[in-house]
């Protein structure tokens, strides 16, 4: 199974790329696709259109264009459900002790990563940021 992840713009303000992609690794989930890019407000937009009558999508937006994120394809068992659980609640204050969130993540704007939160989601989302020839075969 694949999922996506973000490693949000604090993320890699903080030079915290390599220790989260260890999280991944040594949890069994491998890196099918890669990338560094600086997304702008509209592709930032349409990636968070679900969120956008939220009253912080304007936030979120502001937060995810601020700087540039590395956006994965992991894959591994039960991919989805893992990387959730391994980055922890979306507030860093409730994240549990050990997650990516709790660890790394200052706030509920600045909270390190994103993941896709269903195996459908996954799909769409992973197709929004990799093309098929961009994703190998990591099992
Ligand atoms: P998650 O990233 O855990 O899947 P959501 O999909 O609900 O969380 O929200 C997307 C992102 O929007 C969150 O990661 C967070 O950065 C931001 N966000 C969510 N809820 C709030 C909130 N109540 N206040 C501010 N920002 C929020
Ligand atoms: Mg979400």
């Amino acid at each position: 199974m694949q999922t996506l992840s973000i490693l949000k713009p604090d993320s890699v303000a903080k030079s915290n790329i390599g220790a989260i992609i260890s999280r991944f690794e040594s949890n069994g989930l491998s890196i099918a696709a890669m990338k560094m890019l600086h997304m702008d407000e509209a592709q930032a937009g349409e990636f968070y259109a679900i969120h956008r009558e939220r009253s912080f999508f304007n936030d979120l937006i502001h937060f995810m264009t601020s700087g540039p994120v590395v956006v994965m394809v992991l894959e591994g068992d039960n991919a989805v459900e893992k990387n959730r659980a391994l980055m922890g609640a979306t507030d860093p204050k409730k994240a549990e002790v050990g997650t990516i969130r709790a660890d790394f993540a200052d706030n509920i704007d600045a909270n390190a990563v994103h993941g896709s939160d269903s195996e459908e989601n996954a799909k769409i989302e992973i197709n929004f940021f990799f093309s098929k020839n961009e994703i190998v075969n990591a099992a």
